[in-house]
């Protein structure tokens, strides 16, 4: 029988995920059909428990709302209010994951950052930098600094991650101990005390501070006309950046990661993220397979380079400048 899985979200139209997975299910032999709907608000629900579907991912605007609908949310699912990745477990109940947690990890270590003690610059306070903030104190970061053009917003963040490390937001024993038995979860428990002080609000980057990585989740970028989410080149205060991620993609690189390669900062774009969210996504719903990466990066640069506006440019990149997207 045919497995089906769905992309929830609005608008869906331009979304690289289809061609990922239908590439990975080629490449795994699976049975297995992928597509994308658009969904309304509260279609979100019945969509996911419906018998039709064995899983799926969740994107904008439904993160918060498909993370209220599962039975059985992951560590990462009740850290950050989102959920990106549900599927039906064999007793019925709905699972749900936060896949761009690991997402993000698996493209910071491609970059090379190291997480353990290292200082931080988060740029932006959305969704996505919920997600940033998980992986951050899972990796076991010394400090988050996160500006944001909202301060409140950005308070809220630090709050929704000291009332998860301390515990708060977990309802019951039984949650904690589904959670010591995955790895990422213990990593987590274990620095879970360092982030009531790790996560600090700053209405600027610190004068003559040296951030191991500064990472855009704002959605600047997403348009040409955009200004910089932060002009890396500090010389009157001093600041230093050792690498720089930016959440965004776009064939040919978003101008932020170009700015920060003029610069020497290392530098990479968000492709690489959702390339990892998807492959995580495709692990949860197949526990026993390994999700083919290399295909489904193929596929996503493929798809990238086909939407309007990304010229024959982004066409002929070699391999590595389309691993820097
Ligand atoms: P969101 O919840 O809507 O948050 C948007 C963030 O951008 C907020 O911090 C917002 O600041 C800031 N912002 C928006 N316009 C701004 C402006 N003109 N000046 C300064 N700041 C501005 O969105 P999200 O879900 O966090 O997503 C953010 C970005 O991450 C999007 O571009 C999304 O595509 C990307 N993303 C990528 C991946 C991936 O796999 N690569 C995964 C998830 C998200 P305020 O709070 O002040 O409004």
């Amino acid at each position: 029988m045919t497995l089906r899985f769905a992309l929830l979200g609005d608008p869906v139209r331009h979304s690289i995920s289809p061609a990922m997975h239908r590439a990975a299910f080629d490449v795994l032999g699976l049975d297995a059909e992928y597509v994308a709907r658009r969904t309304a608000p509260d279609e979100v629900g019945p969509v996911m428990r419906s018998a039709d579907l064995a899983g799926g991912n969740v994107t904008l605007p439904h993160k918060l709302r498909a993370a209220r609908g599962l039975t059985r949310p992951s560590a990462a699912v009740r850290a950050t209010g989102a959920c990106n990745c549900w599927w039906r477990r064999a007793d019925g109940e709905l699972a749900g994951d936060n896949t761009d947690v690991g997402g993000l990890r698996i493209a910071l270590t491609r970059l090379g950052f190291q997480p353990r003690g290292a200082r931080v610059l988060l740029l932006g306070a959305g969704g996505a930098a919920r997600a940033a903030v998980q992986a951050f104190l899972e990796g076991g970061v010394s400090s988050v600094e996160v500006l944001n053009r909202t301060t409140a917003r950005a308070r809220a963040l630090r709050d929704r991650a000291l009332a998860h490390a301390t515990g708060a937001d977990h309802p019951t024993d039984a949650d904690r101990a589904a959670d010591a038995n995955r790895a990422t979860d213990a990593g987590y428990a274990a620095n879970a005390d360092r982030a009531v002080d790790a996560v600090r609000v700053v209405a600027a980057p610190h004068p003559g501070a040296m951030y191991d990585l500064v990472l855009n989740s704002t959605s600047l970028g997403l348009s040409p006309a955009d200004p910089l989410p932060l002009d890396l080149d500090r010389g009157a205060d001093g600041v230093r950046f050792g690498a720089a991620f930016d959440m965004v993609y776009a064939a040919g690189g978003t101008a932020w990661t170009r700015h920060a390669r003029a610069l020497g900062i290392r530098a990479m774009g968000g492709l690489e993220m959702l390339v990892g969210q998807a492959a995580l996504s495709l692990e949860r719903w197949f526990p026993d397979r390994a999700a083919p990466f290399e295909a489904m990066r193929e596929a996503a640069v493929a798809e990238l380079a086909m939407r309007p506006g990304s010229g024959p440019a982004a066409r002929s990149e070699t391999p590595r400048q389309r691993r820097e997207r």
